[in-house]
């Protein structure tokens, strides 16, 4: 059974500092009653050694009260025990029922009321109102030595009723309000981590704005989601067409990789239902769910958040945890902010890139415009000087395409210039570059591609080209077009990317001059 109050952890007055001060008052009385002399000399020595362990006893309690070593509260039960001894002793030897020291005992009752519990405190005033009538027993022998008697302990009981009662109140109301506390405590911490989570998600999604490469902002959404939100597993999936969906990010434990892979078959209808949606979903169990293809094996509870910008969803951000039902509403409402910040981010760079390639190519062709191309012809022709490699550049132009303007108009021309683009193209390697030059003349770079090689591509280009038959318009007869086309290749000849240029320009007029759609070289 306890008999104390837990006063682990307590805000109302320190029991020592109570018992301290009572304590202090208490000896002051004994020393000056010692010192004036009101105990008669048989009494002396005895009252003298009940004053050292009274003294004693206050001084380890001081002594301990200072350090706040642990609980000092059995410490002060010995301390009630104690002084009960010590005021029963005094009273036995001093006058009996007539001796004042009874009210020690007021002192006594009281402080048990406050330190015990509501029984205990009972059982103590008990156990000293027993003591006391023990000790006077011999004298009781009338009424009125029964009413003095009553007369003295009565105020022992009241005392114990009403300081209980109140101590009881205070230390019930005390542990309620400690534990508000406690949820006080505990939710300003959830707040300030959530604060801090929320800072970290702002700082990034500046960051995240302010990168323009898709695959960097995708590292980085990995990065916040394993650093901040800190989940056991999380992936980014963006939309592959209408149908599908492609992983671009993973992160397993802390490892971040970004890959091109198709989601699982089983999982897309619940990618596309969340993308439908369009906000966060959470679920709470996946082990017998047959519609999503976990990350881990021991995925327990999924979170999923639409990545939406300008009312359109680019993709899904997936985390996992290892327990179940381990997303709370809040942790949606947070995932979803950093969804909400990586579409954004993508599609940002998406728009940059898209950008980028308007002002690296042409609108009629699709090729790559002439600053480009003298750009790169540059830096390609600085590569194979430098690693000792060849490299080619094919210029063609269309034979008497003013003729085809003039017939049919400038639309059909353009129509030509179109075709013949994408004819062309589809002969050339990835590696090579395709560029408008101007006009009707188209220029190719084909690094790494030594003389003989390029011609067989321009012959190639340009046999394509007489064999395709031209749109020109609807119900117009199809047309055949020819090309003459220059070529040159370092290092053979010219030593600069200005020099190429000249060179294949001049290996083009020559071509028109040797009657065209021929190749020639120089
Ligand atoms: P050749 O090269 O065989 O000497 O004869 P050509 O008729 O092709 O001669 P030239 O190079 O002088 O003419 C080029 C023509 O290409 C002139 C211009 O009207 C036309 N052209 C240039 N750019 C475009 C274009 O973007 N669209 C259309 N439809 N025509 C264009
Ligand atoms: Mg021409
Ligand atoms: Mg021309």
């Amino acid at each position: 059974m306890n008999i104390f109050y837990n006063s682990a952890k307590a805000f109302l007055p320190r029991i020592d500092a109570i018992y301290l001060q009572t304590r202090a008052l208490a000896l002051t009385t004994l020393v000056g009653w010692l010192v004036l002399g009101f105990v008669p000399p048989e009494k002396r020595a005895l009252s003298e050694m009940i004053l050292a362990a009274f003294v004693l006893h206050f001084i380890a309690l001081l002594a301990l009260a200072r350090r706040k070593k642990g609980h000092t509260n059995k410490l002060y039960l010995a301390a009630v025990i104690l002084d009960s001894v010590a005021i029963f002793v005094w009273i036995g030897f001093d006058s009996g029922l007539d001796s004042p020291f009874y009210v020690g005992l007021y002192l006594i009752v009281s402080f048990a009321s406050y330190l015990l519990t509501r029984r205990a405190a009972i059982v103590t005033t008990s156990l000293i109102s027993v003591a006391y009538i023990a000790i006077l027993w011999p004298e009781l022998r009338t009424l009125h030595d029964w009413l003095s008697l009553s007369l003295r302990l009565s105020p022992c009981w009241v005392f114990l009723a009403v300081i209980s009662h109140v101590a009881e109140h205070l230390h019930r109301s005390e542990g309620r309000m400690l534990n508000l506390f406690d949820t006080l405590n505990r939710r300003t911490s959830e707040l300030e981590k959530i604060q801090a989570q929320l800072e970290s998600i702002y700082d990034n999604s500046r960051i995240l704005a302010g990168i323009l490469d898709v695959n960097e902002v995708i590292k980085a959404v990995m990065q916040i989601v394993n650093s901040v939100l800190k989940y056991p597993a999380a992936a980014l999936l963006m939309r592959q067409g209408e149908a599908g969906f492609l992983y671009r990010g993973r992160v397993v434990e802390g490892e971040i990789n970004l890959l091109l892979k198709s989601a699982p078959e089983d999982s897309v209808g619940l990618l596309h239902g969340v993308s439908k949606l369009g906000s966060p979903v959470s679920i709470p169990n996946v082990l017998n769910r047959d519609d999503y293809t976990a990350l881990r094996p021991d995925t327990r509870s999924v979170m999923m958040a639409p990545m939406t910008v300008r009312r359109k969803t680019l993709g899904i951000l997936v985390a996992e945890s290892t327990v179940v039902g381990a997303f709370s509403e809040r942790d949606e409402k947070m995932f979803w902010v950093v969804a909400r910040s990586a579409a954004m981010a993508i599609d940002n760079s998406l728009v940059h890139q898209e950008m980028e390639e308007l002002t690296i190519t042409d609108d009629l062709t699709g090729a790559f415009n002439y600053r480009y191309f003298t750009d790169k012809l540059e830096e390609e022709q600085r590569r194979a000087s430098r690693y000792n490699q060849p490299l080619s550049l094919i210029m063609l132009d269309i034979d008497h395409f003013k003729k085809f303007n003039d017939t049919y108009g400038h639309e059909s021309g353009n129509l030509i210039l179109r075709e013949l683009s994408r004819v062309a193209y589809g002969c050339v390697r990835d590696t090579d570059i395709f560029a408008r030059y101007g006009g009707e003349e188209f220029a190719i770079i084909l690094p790494q591609t030594s003389l003989s090689e390029a011609k067989q591509i321009a012959s190639r280009i340009r046999e394509s080209i007489e064999k395709t038959r031209f749109l020109v318009g609807e119900g117009l007869p199809r047309q055949t077009v020819t090309v003459s086309v220059g070529l040159t290749s370092f290092p053979e000849n010219g030593k600069s990317h200005e020099d190429l240029i000249q060179l294949a320009d001049q290996a083009l007029y020559r071509a028109k001059g040797s009657g065209r759609n021929v190749v020639q070289v120089i």
